[in-house]
């Protein structure tokens, strides 16, 4: 436990030390400070992040989840499947309430089958740290599940033809808010041109009771490190709004 919780400080400084923050400022000793009025004392813990854990059996199984994966099987509803060494289908918590949803599987990714296992994943994982969740605790899917040569961008036809099983997936887990991984996926949830740069850390009111909500790709931000700043905060909002919403 605190061997864990030593690692995640350590990420949660590493990802600071990468936005340019090198210098903390020391707090107040928690002995040296004043004692809590009782108000305070009275205050209710914050709600936990996580779902209704009654929804969680043991095995954290969704059957209607399971159900479009096997409604899926090895498809080959396009062109993609061809070079494909794995479909990648989505991975995490079933029952999430915060689901994230990428482009498209990279070179990594279609090696291990699953969703952010690169370079830009383990970016993702340090920010889904930073507030307090891990991967288990979210769901992590893409637009499309297999690989486009070369990474290119996605074309219409393939998100025509995978976009419709990613919205199983979302009707399935039924989670309360979508954070769209960069254009593409926020450009296909939205069915609209968007920029990111606009509309990024807003929450916008979707289908199924959903909002959506708009961040950089962990890519581009790899490629362009002074936004990390920003999408800190981006995280940040995430947090309160799970937070305020149980
Ligand atoms: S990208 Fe989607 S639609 Fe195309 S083959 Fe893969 S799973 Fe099927």
């Amino acid at each position: 436990m605190a061997r864990e919780t030593i690692r995640q400080l350590r990420l949660y400084l590493e990802l600071l030390q990468e936005m340019g923050v090198d210098y903390l400022p020391r707090g107040e000793s928690r002995d040296r400070s004043p004692s809590p009025t009782p108000s305070t004392r009275e205050e209710k813990p914050a709600p936990p992040l996580q779902p209704d854990m009654k929804k969680l059996d043991s095995a954290q199984t969704n059957p209607q989840l399971e159900a479009v994966r096997a409604e899926m099987g090895e498809c080959k509803r396009c062109p993609l499947w061809k070079e494909r060494k794995t479909l990648v289908f989505g991975e995490g918590n079933p029952w999430a309430r915060l689901m994230f949803v990428g482009e498209a599987p990279g070179r990594e990714e279609d090696l291990q089958g699953r969703p952010f296992v690169g370079q830009a994943g383990k970016l993702l994982t340090q920010f889904l740290q930073t507030i307090g969740l891990s991967r288990e605790d979210v769901y992590i899917a893409n637009i499309l599940k297999c690989r486009p040569p070369g990474n290119r961008t996605p074309q219409p036809q393939e998100i025509e033809q995978c976009f419709p099983f990613l919205l199983k997936q979302i009707q399935a887990i039924k989670p309360k808010v979508i954070c769209c991984l960069g254009g593409v996926a926020a450009q296909t949830l939205l069915g609209q041109k968007v920029a990111i740069t606009r509309l990024r850390g807003q929450f916008i009111p979707w289908r199924w009771d959903i909002e959506l909500f708009l961040t950089f790709h962990p890519a581009y931000l790899l490629r362009n490190p002074g936004q990390k700043r920003n999408a800190m905060q981006d995280f940040l909002k995430l947090k309160e709004k799970l937070e305020g919403s149980e």
